[in-house]
């Protein structure tokens, strides 16, 4: 590693386009690591995972990024109990390609907790304490953390868990990267009865439909409905429900560690138009046929990571990028995701991939953890400049006055008050923010103040 690196542009986040400047260590040992403290010495700092958050969570412009992706060692793994200790860097695909081999009996340890894409670091899984389509079943990824290690900005090392440590603990779980470096954690894995899933699709005409469907799913280890964003006024609410669970017997390929098709280049203007979003739309309503419902044994990893099949797709929304938005509202609140649903509608900025899902009431156990019981609604918009920004406002306005909250992975212009409604902790968690830590989203909403933030 070269220790006073040079500044670079190239490192950016999933959805927005804007390249920032930043001085990027990329340690692969634990005293690279600590040898970049004293050489970042007046820059603020912020872990790095695999820029899979789609605004500016990854991103620290004027400061320092530590890049944990070479910090990729799997170290111990535990077959009596599913233990699994491995380095922050590593990503959810290297431990599914190891770990996921099934046995002779067909059974396969499975991560208990993964969200949309594998193509994500344990670190930056424990930062935004994620949730998958189990949320109902196991809540977020944080639940499964058995214990991490955290190097702090004065060079300390310190271990913790639920129960030593725990109040460092449950700020780190879901703590955007601001209270240190995640060196290494040891998560419970969860063995399944086969990798394979059975897997049932269903049409939903409205909101009231999908509820039905996800409270009768509670024998389904992973539910998400699709929604159709673009519908005509009288179609909203429509959408298709799917639940998946592992089978005996029956076993899928451990998916591999990177994607064979890939968008080489982003093309000169966004692919992701009203016209496809509208027809991308409409054909998928109908992808069920006439009786609207299906059935399958299919790889767990076309059902839990669609996305990944093909590499770089954000490329397609053209230079401008997009932005995404997802929100959670309470229990009962679903009169509000039908509002939100009008709203994007009727300003046609909607895109392909709508989804909502339920989740549970398993408490998280980070203080900034973003799942709460209640709906939860994801969807991106190609980035139009000021009528996205307009739009987004609007929709974050109504998740407000619903008590809900957005979720900070896939935001790019909450404002400060937004943040505070949604996240009351955030009092309680500012006493664990490292001093040295800092990132463009922790000061845009006023998490840290700009004269904290350096340089
Ligand atoms: C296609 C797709 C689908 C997705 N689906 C879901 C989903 O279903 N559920 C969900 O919850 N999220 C989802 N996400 C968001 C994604 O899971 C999170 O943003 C995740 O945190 C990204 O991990 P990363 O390793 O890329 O981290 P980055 O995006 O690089 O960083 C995320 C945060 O983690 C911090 N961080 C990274 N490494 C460390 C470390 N070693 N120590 C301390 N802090 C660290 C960073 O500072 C930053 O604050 C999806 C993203 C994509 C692109």
């Amino acid at each position: 590693m070269v220790m006073t690196p040079a500044w670079r542009k190239d490192y950016e986040s999933w959805g927005a386009k804007a390249s920032a400047e930043h001085r990027v260590y990329r340690p692969s040992s634990i005293s690279d690591l600590r040898a970049c403290l004293p050489s970042a010495n007046n820059l603020s700092m912020l872990p790095f995972g695999n820029g899979r958050s789609y605004g500016d969570l990854p991103l620290n412009p004027g400061g320092a990024l530590i890049d944990c992706r070479d910090l990729d060692r799997l170290i111990a793994f535990d077959p009596a109990t599913g233990d699994l200790t491995c380095e922050a860097g590593v990503t959810l695909a290297e431990i599914m390609a190891v770990m996921s081999r099934p046995a002779r009996d067909g059974s396969a340890w499975m991560l208990p907790v993964t969200p949309g894409t594998r193509f994500v670091t344990v670190g930056g899984c424990i930062a935004n304490d994620v949730h998958g389509k189990n949320h109902h079943s196991t809540g977020t990824f944080g639940r499964h953390v058995k214990s991490l290690t955290l190097m702090r900005g004065d060079g300390e090392f310190v271990t913790c868990s639920p129960t030593d440590n725990s109040d460092l603990f449950a700020a780190t779980v879901g703590g955007l990267g601001l209270t240190g470096v995640i060196v290494r954690a040891t998560l419970s894995l969860q063995r399944a009865l086969g990798s394979a899933l059975e897997i049932e699709h269903e049409t939903f005409d409205e909101i009231a439909g999908f509820l039905r469907l996800s409270s009768d799913a509670s024998a389904w280890d992973y539910t998400a409905a699709w929604i159709d964003c673009a519908a005509p006024r009288r179609l909203i609410g429509r959408g298709i429900f799917s639940r998946g669970r592992h089978v005996a017997g029956s076993s899928a390929a451990p998916p591999p560690r990177d994607v064979s098709l890939s968008i080489p280049v982003t093309p000169p203007a966004s692919l992701v138009t009203q016209a496809s979003v509208r027809a991308f739309n409409a054909l998928y309503a109908r992808k069920l046929g006439p009786r609207g419902r299906r059935r399958e044994v299919g790889s767990y990893r076309a059902f839990l990571y669609p996305l990944d099949a093909i590499g770089h797709w954000n490329r397609l929304y053209g230079p401008a990028g997009f932005r995404q938005f997802q929100c959670v509202v309470p229990q009962g609140s679903e009169d509000v995701i039908e509002i939100i649903l009008r709203e994007i509608s009727a300003s046609g900025q909607g895109s392909m991939l709508a989804v909502l899902k339920v989740f549970g009431d398993l408490p998280s156990p980070g203080l900034l953890s973003f799942p709460m019981p209640g709906l939860t609604l994801a969807l991106d918009f190609p980035n139009r400049g000021a009528p996205t920004l307009a739009l987004l406002s609007r929709l974050e306005q109504r998740v407000v006055r619903a008590g809900g909250r957005i979720y900070p992975a896939k935001d790019s212009c909450m404002t400060p008050a937004t943040f505070a409604a949604g996240y009351p902790a955030a009092s309680i968690f500012r006493r664990w923010i490292d001093p040295r830590m800092s990132s463009a989203f922790a000061r845009r909403v006023g998490l840290v103040t700009n004269s904290e933030a350096r340089p």
